[in-house]
Formats: C-alpha cells, sequence, structure tokens
C-alpha cells in the first residue's frame, strides 16, 4: 500500500475523534438525529482545524445507508465512497479554482437533478469566500430556494469575506484553534500506534510551530519522521523545523533573571552562529515573558493555553521569586526595542543593546515598598542610625551616570535615589537599635493613665511619625474620639487624602502595632470617618482644597525632595476606594 501521510491516515472518520471541537459535533449530531439540520452550513475557522473533515463526516451522517445517524457505518457504498472522497452525491469543490459565476450556474444546474443513489446530493465548497461577487450572487438564488434534497455545507478561513446575504441563509459553526495539550495527546497517540520513539517535550516543540493546527502539526511530524531515525530528540526537532528550542528561552530568561549577561551573550552568540532566526527567538522571549507575567500575576488558564502543561510547572518555578513590577518592566522595554530590532542592519547587535538595557533595569518596588523605603530612609535621617547594616540604598545625583555609593543621610540634602536590587527592602522593625533608644525617650517617665486624651494621642502621633512617617502624616488632622480598654477610634475626615491610605488592614494592623508597643497593651483601632457637610455647590472648593492639601502633605513634600522630582498633577480619587 502507498505510503499515506498522517493527517489522511489518522483523519477522524466519526464525530468523537475529531479533537477539540466538540462544541460543533455535539450540535451536529443532535441536529443529524433531530431531523433539524440547515440546508446550509457554514464552517468557519483557522485552517488545519478539522472544516472539511467534520463536512464529509456529516455527510456520512445524512447520506449513510443506516442513516440518517449520528454514528455512519463507514461500511456501506455511500460511507465508503464519501471517505475515499469519490461518492456520486457528494461534490467536493474548491471556491479558489472553480470562483467564477459560470461554475455556480452550473452547479446549480446540476442541483436541479435527484441524487444518483443518496437521500441528498451535497455540496461541499472549501474557500468558499473565494467566490467572485458575481458568483455569491448565482449561490445567493438557490440558496433562496434549496431544492429538498440538496445540502450545502462551506468552508471557509475567512468568514468576513463572505457577503452578509449568503451568511444570514447558513447556520455557522466557528471552530477553534487545538489546544497545544491536545495536539500532543493526540500525535503521541499516532505515534504509539506507529512505534515513533518520541517524548511529550519533543511533541510540545512540534505543537508550539503548529499553532493550533492539527493538520499543520501532522505534517510536520510526517516531515521529522522521515528525516530523523530512530529515537526522535529535542535537538533533532529543533534542526530539521529550524526553530529555537524552548530551553533556550528558559534559560535566556533565567539569565535575565539572574544578571548572567555572559549566559545570555553566549545564547545570542550560539543563535547567530547556528543561522538562527534571531528575530524570531526575540518574539518567542517576548512571548515566554507575557506568559510568565500572566502566570504571576495569577493569569487564568485560558490566558496560557498555548503553554503545555509541562512547561507551566518550569514556569512557575522560574516566576517564583520575581516581582510583577520587574516582570512588567522587562516586559515593556523587550516590547518597546522590538520595532528597532525588527528595522536594524544587525538585529544581533539591536538584540543585544536591549539585553544591556534590561541588565541596567533594577528590580522595580511596588508603591508600598518604597513607602516603606521612604519612612525608613527618614527614619535613619532623624536618628542617624545606619551602622551595622549594609547600605540600604546608593545614592547618585540626578542626570549622573556612575553610581557612588554613599551613606543614606546624604540623601537628606535632596539627591535622587536609586534603589539596589541586591538588598532586600529591610523592614522598619528589623532595626531593633533604633527601637530600643526610640522607645525609651517617649516612654520613660512618663504616667500614660495620667495623661488625657488629647496628651495620650499627640504621644501616640509623635511615636507613630517616628516608627512610620508615612503613616504619622496622615494623621496629621486627626482626633482620638474614643478610647476605652483596648479600642482606639481615631477619627479622620472622610474627603481627606488620607483615609484611602489609612483604611487599609496592612496599615491599620502596623498603626495597631505601634499603639499596642506604646500602650504596652494588644489595641484594637477602627477609623471614624468624619462626613463633611460638602454639597455639591461647594465641591469645586472641596477639590481645590484638596489638591492643596495634597501639595501641602508632608510625604508629597519628602517624596519631591527624595527623588529631586516635582509635581506634575493632582487627581483626586473616589474616597473609599482602596482596598488592600
Ligand atoms: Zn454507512
Amino acid at each position: 500500500m502507498a505510503y499515506l501521510v498522517f493527517a489522511r491516515k489518522y483523519r477522524p472518520q466519526q464525530f468523537d475523534e475529531v479533537i477539540g471541537q466538540s462544541h460543533i459535533t455535539r450540535t451536529l449530531a443532535n441536529a443529524v438525529t433531530s431531523g433539524r439540520l440547515a440546508h446550509a452550513i457554514l464552517f468557519s475557522g483557522p485552517r488545519g482545524t478539522g472544516k472539511t473533515t467534520v463536512a464529509r463526516i456529516l455527510a456520512k451522517c445524512v447520506n449513510c445507508e443506516s442513516g440518517p445517524t449520528e454514528t455512519p457505518c463507514d461500511q456501506c457504498r455511500s460511507c465508503r465512497e464519501i471517505a475515499m472522497s469519490n461518492a456520486v452525491d457528494v461534490f467536493e469543490i474548491d471556491g479558489a479554482s472553480n470562483n467564477r459565476v459560470e461554475n455556480v450556474r452550473e452547479l446549480r444546474e446540476n442541483a436541479r437533478y435527484m441524487p444518483a443513489h443518496s437521500p441528498y446530493k451535497i455540496y461541499i465548497i472549501d474557500e468558499v469566500h473565494m467566490l467572485s461577487d458575481a458568483a455569491f450572487n448565482a449561490l445567493l438564488k438557490i440558496l433562496e430556494e434549496p431544492p429538498a434534497h440538496v445540502l450545502f455545507f462551506f468552508a471557509t478561513t475567512e468568514p468576513n469575506k463572505i457577503p452578509i446575504t449568503i451568511l444570514s441563509r447558513c447556520q455557522r459553526h466557528d471552530f477553534r484553534r487545538v489546544q497545544i495539550d491536545a495536539i500532543i495527546d493526540h500525535m503521541a497517540t499516532i505515534c504509539r500506534e506507529e512505534g515513533i520513539d518520541i517524548d511529550r517535550k519533543a511533541l510540545g516543540l512540534i505543537a508550539r510551530e503548529a499553532d493550533g493546527s492539527i493538520r499543520d502539526a501532522l505534517s510536520l511530524l510526517d516531515q521529522i519522521v522521515t528525516c530523523a531515525g530512530g529515537q526522535i530528540t529535542e535537538e533533532q526537532i529543533t534542526d530539521i523545523l529550524g526553530i529555537i528550542d524552548r530551553k533556550i528561552i528558559f534559560d535566556s530568561a533565567e539569565a535575565l533573571f539572574g544578571g548572567d549577561m555572559e549566559t545570555l551573550l553566549s545564547i545570542c552568540d550560539r543563535l547567530y552562529s547556528q543561522g538562527r532566526h534571531l528575530i524570531r527567538f526575540y518574539a518567542e522571549l517576548i512571548e515566554h515573558f507575557r506568559n510568565l507575567l500572566v502566570m504571576k500575576m495569577g493569569g487564568a488558564q485560558k490566558a496560557l493555553s498555548g503553554v503545555p502543561a509541562h512547561e507551566k510547572q518550569v514556569m512557575a518555578e522560574q516566576v517564583g521569586n520575581i516581582s510583577e513590577p520587574w516582570l512588567t518592566q522587562i516586559l515593556n522595554t523587550l516590547f518597546e526595542d522590538e520595532w528597532r530590532i525588527r528595522q536594524s542592519i544587525s538585529a544581533r547587535h539591536a538584540m543585544e543593546m536591549t539585553f544591556f538595557r534590561l541588565f541596567q533595569i533594577r528590580p522595580a518596588l511596588s508603591i508600598d515598598q518604597l513607602i516603606e523605603k521612604i519612612d525608613l530612609l527618614r527614619q535613619g535621617a532623624a536618628t542617624g542610625q545606619h551602622e551595622g547594616k549594609p547600605p540600604e540604598y546608593t545614592a547618585r545625583p540626578a542626570g549622573e551616570e556612575a553610581a557612588s555609593e554613599k551613606p543614606v543621610s546624604e540623601t537628606e540634602t535632596g539627591e535622587a535615589v536609586v534603589f539596589d536590587s541586591k538588598y532586600e527592602p529591610a523592614q522598619p522593625a528589623g532595626q531593633p537599635q533604633a527601637k530600643e533608644e526610640q522607645s525609651s525617650d517617649l516612654t520613660q517617665g512618663t504616667n500614660i493613665a495620667a495623661l488625657s486624651t488629647q496628651e495620650t494621642w499627640d504621644a501616640l502621633k509623635k511615636r507613630i511619625a517616628q516608627k512610620s512617617p508615612a503613616l504619622g502624616a496622615c494623621l496629621g488632622e486627626s482626633t482620638l474620639t474614643e478610647i476605652t480598654n483596648d479600642n482606639l477610634k481615631i477619627g479622620v475626615r472622610a474627603a481627606g487624602t488620607n483615609v484611602n491610605l489609612l483604611n487599609s488592614k496592612k496599615n491599620i494592623a502596623a498603626l495597631e502595632k505601634i499603639c499596642g508597643e506604646f500602650l504596652e497593651k494588644s489595641v484594637r483601632i477602627s477609623l471614624d470617618i468624619k462626613e463633611t457637610e460638602n454639597n455639591h455647590l461647594n465641591q469645586k472648593k472641596e477639590a481645590r482644597s484638596l489638591k492643596e492639601e495634597a501639595l501641602n502633605h508632608p510625604l508629597v513634600g519628602a517624596a519631591v525632595k527624595t527623588f529631586n522630582g516635582k509635581i506634575v498633577d493632582i487627581k483626586i480619587l473616589p474616597t473609599g476606594g482602596r482596598t488592600q
């Protein structure tokens, strides 16, 4: 027997053998058994996803001698002829080469006659969007009044090119790209059957390349089996298909995260000398970082459908210790430079430039981490306590490239701050020395019980400002409205910019900790948010005063000074919107 390519040899003959399109095959099976099949059906979707295969199975369903049935017998004359593509009553027409009006007129003429020996005359028109306007018009005439013995099954990759008049007379079924794991499974079954020695990782490379098309996957598999003998390795596949080894993508990301420039440059060099497509490598790197970010953000499984299961596990490990903002920064830089690399005469050097830039990017900090850092800076500046630890930050004057290591206090002179990635942000509580000193100067000789509510609050605020300048600043206009056994109620204005910042689990917990230490007992803190009496008339005034408040806020001042920046815009956000 002549050699049959896998795509033909393993072409599904029954609905339940079709991969990844159960939403369509189920509907069609129901339509056949309930006798509600439409006269014109349109199958649309990407190439190689099973449109004509499903059309043929459907033809067998209605023309099978034991039909109509959802499981054609595959034994009768009709079933066998359809499988061999030589059935007298089923016409497979290529729309691309029979796109003229004469072709459709001929079809209409022919359709008037009854089928030879089947219940239906079936026209399967592939690539139907290729028909000319006149041909579509001729087709419309027969679709408007189709003879009872005629069925039309259309297939197209571009349904948008089909006139609406035709579309409105068709029942439409949209085929999906087949999920990568389903393609791998299908190929694995075939390989077992054929005695081909190949593992899932290697099949994953082929499936990626097929981009959701079963037919493409099987054609590539054919090509590889023909070229390679014995056990098929990933290396053979990357060589034969000229694609990038997945391990290289993972290794590159690892090198970027680890600041390992040597490895990354040697990868570039290797790909270049092997004659690999560098722009393709870069595109895959972008895709990989996109997937890592999706995963880091707890992304939906659907958003990662192009990633095989075995890779997801490795990705989860790779992204474990990497912060979301850093990933975003990397992805952003890769995207920004993509166009430049595509345009460049030397893609390799352009790409290396991007990698140099990426190595210069420090892991970005989240807003919370930034606030903590500012607090720490101000604490350090106020108490002069920063020995005994490695420098948390290196400071350099804005606009100067060479970073010089400087002690923390020098940042008070108004220089820009650069956070060094090598050191994790230290928690304010992680400086026991400072804590000891501070607690003595406030509590020694102070009899808390003898203080009035106002005095207690003033002392507390002072302590909070020392421990966390950011929180202290937020409490500027607050009052202590209620103090019972272990409950403190803090009064703040609802319209104040501080409320959003204060009213988070994390900050309330921080306040409780500081106050608890001060009062030497555990306390619970609640906010007494006072509605201001503003109405529509004075809302503008309120907005203005809010902006002024923000502008004069000590924290804003400190941030501007610390980063040597300037205020570009002040936006008023709705209150109560912040959740942690
Ligand atoms: Zn049959």
